[in-house]
């Protein structure tokens, strides 16, 4: 199961962020397209030697904007949480398109 955070004003988010750090290339375009600025990269290399793009933990709105501004197949994987977290779908259009 998939654990929603709850923000600051009470809301639980509405999306989750995975991100793969094997195919991750730390473009950081996913970080620009961001509207509440969720994602970092992070302090650590992955095999190739990029930082990788790295979900805030919170803040995800599962709008799939960084997904779609992602070049690398796979890197990005957006889960839309709806109405409670026990029911929750991934975002089924945002991931065949990539
Ligand atoms: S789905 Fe939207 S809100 Fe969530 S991390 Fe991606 S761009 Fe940001
Ligand atoms: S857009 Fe894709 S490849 Fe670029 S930093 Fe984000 S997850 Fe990594």
């Amino acid at each position: 199961m998939v654990n929603a955070n709850v923000t600051s004003t009470g809301k639980r988010d509405r999306g989750l962020l995975r991100v793969d750090g094997n195919e991750c290339k730390g473009c950081g375009l996913c970080i620009e397209a961001c509207p509440p600025k969720a994602i970092h990269l992070s302090d650590g290399l992955n095999h190739y030697g990029y930082r990788t793009a790295t979900y805030n933990g919170s803040g995800c709105t599962g709008c799939g904007i960084c997904f779609l501004a992602c070049p690398e197949p796979g890197a990005i994987t957006v889960l839309r949480l709806r109405r409670d977290v026990a029911v929750q779908q991934e975002e089924a259009v945002a991931c065949a398109s990539n």
